[in-house]
């Protein structure tokens, strides 16, 4: 199959562009492209941007059906998600709110996701149905998670999900401990002990909070970082979330040891953290992805919402407009993302062997024009939903903005649904917290 008449954007390592070009795909590989006319007849794009399709690095998808709830509650950890995720996190709870994020996914150019949650395998059916790439981050946790009772509970479920999906084509199982502070320094070791086998990424929310490196420092003396490395689990697999507070040594440990990170711009400018350290972590050579965190955070699971506050932190943090140019936003969305999953030899860019991962951009709306710079464009001007269509593995999931793998009707209506269920539960929440508040006043 050729797709002819296209802007091409391929990330390669060379950052190769054809103004006008062509790709020849053959079953779920990229066999050739170039520059003009294509060797044969094929699909002509009519002058779309074809690029690599986009990798969102840390997610939690089920959690799309808390989407907006709690918006600007400070405590809303405790007081909304955890006791909604004990009270009301089923294995059904899972698979509904997966399929609504899937078809946001594919809808905004999407298609690699490594989600980190409970009842991973139902995630990973949901995926595998809908086409989608994934990695599916089995998480563990000690604070009462609603899909294992203990350690050994959670340990089983990796086991089961890496036997379901070693030989899968398109999706690979991952150990997520939650935290260092919400796992412990022996669950933490027992993971890395566990992944030496098999080698697959493991995904950590790491240096997140104040608390957590206040927890570090009276444990162990330590910092966060280095309990993780104390544990043996800072090494090339391992996927760090946010990293918000790193110090200059836990930098220069990260770097050495390999760890990628995960960049959740959006999420920690709501949540007031602050602006991660990502320049500083990416001058060490570290590579880092594009990642929304879960809805309830960050709301949106494209990654072109994600774009312009990706930026823009890092030009604040550094006081220069020179920060994080638009040709690396796009990067740390493809090419430097597959890195962070150790699967740059499978996707991230369009190039001969690869796989056939990609997306087509409409580039006609006003907004976007005149086109000087076409990163520029993609990173300050472009929306999801200026995506066309979407590809994986060859095959088509979504064309002419009709997504064609999954039943959206009854997507969103199962979505509604269970959130109009959820919404007696959080009335109840409020009612007991007024009534507290107003028995200690
Ligand atoms: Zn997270």
């Amino acid at each position: 199959m050729y797709l002819t008449n296209a802007r091409i954007l391929t990330m390669d390592a060379a950052l190769t562009e054809y103004d006008r070009g062509w790709i020849c795909i053959e079953g779920d590989r990229i066999t050739g492209l170039g520059a003009g006319d294509a060797p044969g007849a094929g699909l002509d794009m009519g002058g779309d941007l074809i690029m690599p399709g986009m990798i969102n690095n840390h997610a939690h998808l089920a959690m799309s059906l808390f989407r907006g709830l709690g918006e600007d509650v400070d405590d809303r950890l405790i007081r909304y998600i955890l006791p909604l995720e004990r009270a009301l996190v089923t294995a059904e709870v899972v698979e509904v709110g997966t399929a609504l994020s899937t078809l946001e996914l594919i809808r905004g150019g999407v298609t690699t996701v490594a989600d980190m949650y409970y009842f991973e395998d139902r995630v990973g059916a949901v995926l595998d149905c809908a086409g989608l790439r994934g990695v599916l981050g089995q998480t563990l946790a000690n604070f009462d998670a609603p899909d294992h009772k203990n350690m050994d509970e959670g340990f089983a479920r990796i086991e089961a999900l890496h036997d379901q999906y070693k030989d899968h084509p398109r999706l690979t199982a991952s150990p997520a401990p939650h935290a260092p502070y919400s796992t412990g320094l022996e669950v933490m070791a027992r993971v890395a002990e566990w992944n030496a086998g098999y080698d697959l990424p493991v995904q950590m929310h790491l240096a997140e909070t104040k608390p957590e490196l206040q927890w570090a420092r009276e444990t162990y003396g330590l910092s966060t970082v280095e309990v993780t490395d104390k544990a043996c689990l800072l090494n090339s697999n391992l996927v760090a979330a946010h990293l918000m507070y790193p110090s200059e040594a836990d930098m220069d440990l990260l770097a050495e040891r390999g760890v990628h990170g995960a960049y959740n711009a959006r999420s920690n400018g709501k949540a007031g953290r602050g602006i991660a350290p990502i320049t500083e972590l990416r001058a060490r050579g570290m590579s880092v992805g594009l990642a929304t965190d879960g809805p309830m955070s960050g709301n949106m699971l494209d990654l072109f919402s994600q774009f312009a506050p990706a930026a823009m932190f890092q030009k604040i943090a550094q006081q220069t407009r020179g920060a994080m140019p638009c040709t690396d936003i796009v990067a740390m969305s493809t090419s430097e993302a597959a890195k962070t999953l150790g699967k740059e030899d499978q996707i991230g860019s369009l190039e001969v062997g690869k796989q056939a991962d990609l997306i087509r951009i409409s580039l006609d709306d006003p907004r976007q024009q005149p086109i000087y710079d076409i990163y520029s464009t993609l990173v300050f001007a472009t929306l999801p939903t200026d995506v066309q269509a979407t590809m994986v593995a060859g095959t088509w999931l979504m064309r002419d903005r009709k997504v064609l793998s999954m039943d959206a009707p009854k997507v969103m209506s199962d979505a509604k649904q269970m959130a109009n269920r959820f919404k007696a539960r959080i009335v109840e929440i409020d009612r007991v917290q007024a009534e507290g508040n107003g028995a200690n006043g």
